[in-house]
């Protein structure tokens, strides 16, 4: 009989950005809070999502080591740069881990634009960009316990994906999941809500005790209620973009609505460039 896993988040605070707003209002430009997952057992962890500058993933690997466990494997939810770009320096870390994702995030992985996000975040992303490896299976082990990956289609990226712990009634999220903290919803279309909503309705299904987000406001709780907030986000937004007459009127409806939520970027919202 395995030993039952335990989960750890590592909170990654707003980080500013150099650049314009793509609107005139809402605070300067500042990428959202966000999180990393260590599940472990006795002996071995596995890492969920490697966050974006040099900064948070020598940080993060410094957090990792006082667990005192072998980081076995590394899994990256999604191909947007944000969760993947701190990989390089976890590897140089751990480099007995194997960094694994869906072949469909890998290839959004190598799309990115990395020349772009250097503009964004100046001298602060890695000077080396390692893709995972493309893992074309449903499930990896920790232990003898079941990680099993969900593959959601495009919710707030393109091939999302979540991991499901059912040993211990564990959904990390990706980005499929916020919590207390403004969604990215520049690129919503009504089919691209309509499959973000389904898939977390598939997480609610499955019953998780604990739900983390790849995007929280830092210190919120890793529950389960965060899965029926980020639906409404999505419902109050699409109803409000028909209820409101301007892009201001918009982004000062979402901040009543959901006040005090981390990162109230008018980017989330327009888009970045
Ligand atoms: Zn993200």
């Amino acid at each position: 009989m395995a030993s039952a896993l335990s989960v750890n988040v590592f909170d990654a605070p707003e980080k500013p950005l150099v650049g314009d707003r793509p609107r005139p209002f809402g605070p300067p430009m500042a990428w959202d809070p966000m999180t990393s997952t260590l599940i472990y057992g006795e002996n071995d962890a596995v890492l969920v999502d490697t966050l974006t500058t040099v900064a948070e993933a020598e940080a993060l690997a410094a957090w990792v080591k006082l667990h005192h466990r072998d980081l076995t494997m590394i899994y990256i939810t999604h191909g947007h740069l944000d969760h993947f770009a701190g990989l390089s320096v976890l590897l140089r870390h751990f480099p007995g881990a194997r960094a694994i994702a869906t072949p469909k995030s890998v290839e959004l992985a190598r799309e990115q634009p990395v020349a772009f996000y250097r503009k964004l975040l100046p001298g602060q992303l890695p000077a080396a960009i390692t893709l995972p490896e493309p893992y074309p299976e449903k499930v990896f082990h920790l232990e003898g316990h079941e990680l099993r990956i969900i593959e959601q289609g495009h919710t707030d990226a393109a091939d999302s994906t979540s991991l499901y712990v059912p040993s211990i009634d564990l959904v990390v999220g990706g980005d499929v999941l916020y919590n207390q903290c403004h969604q990215y919803v520049a690129k919503l279309t009504p089919e691209i809500s309509e499959n973000w909503i389904a898939a977390l309705d598939g997480l609610t299904a499955l019953n998780p005790t604990a739900a983390i987000a790849g995007h929280k406001k830092p210190g919120a709780p890793d529950t389960p209620e965060a899965i029926g907030w980020t639906k409404r986000y999505l419902i109050d937004f699409g109803r409000l973009q028909e209820e409101t007459s301007s892009d201001r009127e918009l982004f000062d409806a979402m901040g009543q609505l959901f006040p005090g939520w981390a990162a109230h970027q008018a980017w989330l919202m327009f888009g970045l460039r």
